[in-house]
């Protein structure tokens, strides 16, 4: 994909993109690297040619198989509520999707090991990443409800998609002092949570409501 593709014009300009930035910020987006990755990242390449226009409306897109690229405003306070209390070296993802948080979480962290349980999509950011040199990223095919064992402990979790209630697995392969960000709940009544293991125990606090698809068990 050549670099003007990557740059965009248009509707996938940099005035366009800055106008998103400009966005979040209202809306309460403080973390200066966070918003600076909305700002590089070509959200455009991610979603169909078709919808390039629309990628950097601050809106959820289809992606196909009954999926969407999240919210702009939503990866983006994900990745704040992430990097809230300190630098993380490894972070588990669960629902790589199309790629586009793994690209905007990937410099910011030391590590993400990313799991997606549809193999198109897995596959197809696994190009889109490499387009985009990013090498701090492992994908992997499976379902992301069991984690990733043999990569546990995690100091970070972050969950694109909501289960009905926390599994107790993925809380299990966080790290002391580590934090899960995470959608919970029925459809129309998800809260964003975040879980952090502290010595005492796990803290929870609720971050507001959010509007996810369900995590489904197995393989798709
Ligand atoms: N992170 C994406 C959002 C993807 S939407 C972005 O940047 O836009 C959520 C994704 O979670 C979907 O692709 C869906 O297939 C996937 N998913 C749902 N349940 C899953 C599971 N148990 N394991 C892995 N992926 C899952």
């Amino acid at each position: 994909m050549s670099d003007s593709r990557l740059a965009g014009i248009g509707m996938t300009s940099a005035r366009t993109r800055d106008r998103l930035v400009q966005r979040l910020r209202e809306q309460g987006i403080a973390n200066l690297s966070v918003l600076d990755r909305v700002r590089n990242v070509p959200r455009h390449i991610f979603v169909d040619e078709a919808l390039s226009s629309r990628a950097y409306e601050d809106t959820a897109l289809p992606i196909g198989f009954g999926q969407t690229i999240s919210q702009p405003y939503i990866v983006a306070r994900m990745t704040e509520a992430l990097l809230e209390g300190g630098p993380l070296a490894r972070v588990l993802e669960i629902g790589t999707g199309c790629g586009y948080q793994s690209a905007v979480l990937a410099p910011l962290v030391g590590r993400v090991y990313s799991i997606e349980r549809i193999e198109a999509l897995h596959k197809r950011a696994r190009a889109r990443l490499k387009e985009l040199q990013i090498r701090n990223v492992r994908l992997r095919h499976g379902d992301g409800a069991q984690g990733w064992k043999s990569q546990a402990p995690f100091d970070g979790i972050l969950v694109a998609a909501a289960p009905l209630t926390i599994p107790e697995t993925l809380v299990g392969q966080l790290a002391a002092g580590g934090r899960l960000i995470m959608p919970v709940g029925p459809e129309g009544e998800q809260q964003l949570v975040r879980l952090t293991r502290r010595e005492q125990g796990i803290e929870r606090r609720v971050l507001g409501p959010v509007s996810f698809v369900p995590l489904l068990g197995g393989v798709g």
